[in-house]
């Protein structure tokens, strides 16, 4: 199946209420440009480095997710154009967005990450820090980054109970986050989990926003997303 066949029925089996991503890491600027000729509009990818690169050479009306951790001293790179960044891991990180947005008169998208996995190699808030962020005194005074929802991984298991335990907890939790702090705002929206592997059990817990790269573009052969 061409990249375009596997938007389309990815699309098609996970209906319109849910946002697909595409995930292009590691993968030519022509895969993505093949995806965006099929209508595709969000890309994600896990580097700065990478991100900036296809961002100078494809469309520019193309949507760029940050997915993978972001060092505080590469926001500047990518703060001009990110349309959203998923992977806000603290205060101290989305503090750096803020200003550098607010450098470029621009107010940024963010998901807070939220650790879900049983695995020690994930980066992510837990659920008390993320709580304890969105209370705090400095959280209140960053006006340039616009916290849309939460983004989780769920861990690398054949076991879909845990799985969808895991994914269970994060819309749980979402939906308390969302009563507590953001009911008056429509804008909390998001919440974005399931990968290639996962996203039917993501899609039946709640998630309306799947991160989708090998279904859509092949195995990725050179780096595994976890080493990067
Ligand atoms: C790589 C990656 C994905 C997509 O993984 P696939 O298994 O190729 O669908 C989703 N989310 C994150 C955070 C990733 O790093």
């Amino acid at each position: 199946m061409s990249i375009a066949d596997n938007i389309k029925s990815l699309k098609k089996e996970t209906g319109s209420g849910v946002t697909l991503l595409a995930v292009s890491k590691t993968k030519p600027a022509a895969d993505l440009q093949e995806a965006y000729d099929a209508g595709q509009r969000l890309f994600g990818e896990n580097t700065v480095q990478e991100m900036v690169e296809k961002y100078e050479q494809l469309p520019k009306d193309i949507e760029w997710h940050l997915i993978g951790h972001l060092q505080t001293n590469k926001v500047k790179y990518i703060a001009p154009f990110v349309s959203m960044i998923q992977s806000v891991d603290s205060l101290k990180l989305l503090h750096e967005i803020n200003k550098h947005a607010e450098k470029t008169g621009r107010i940024i998208d963010c998901l807070l990450q939220i650790y879900i996995a049983d695995e020690e190699t994930k980066y992510g808030l837990g659920f008390d820090e993320a709580i304890e962020l969105l209370r705090s005194d400095e959280f209140a005074t960053l006006n340039n980054v616009h916290i849309r929802g939460l983004m989780g991984i769920a861990t690398n298991t054949d076991n879909e109970k845990q799985i969808r335990d895991e994914y269970y907890e994060l819309k749980t939790f979402f939906d308390g986050i969302k009563q507590s702090y953001f009911r008056k705002i429509d804008t909390f929206d998001t919440l974005s989990m399931g990968m290639s592997s996962d996203y039917k059990l993501a899609i039946e817990q709640g998630s309306n926003m799947v991160r989708v790269g090998s279904t859509i573009f092949g195995n990725r052969v050179i780096k595994h997303w976890k080493n990067n």
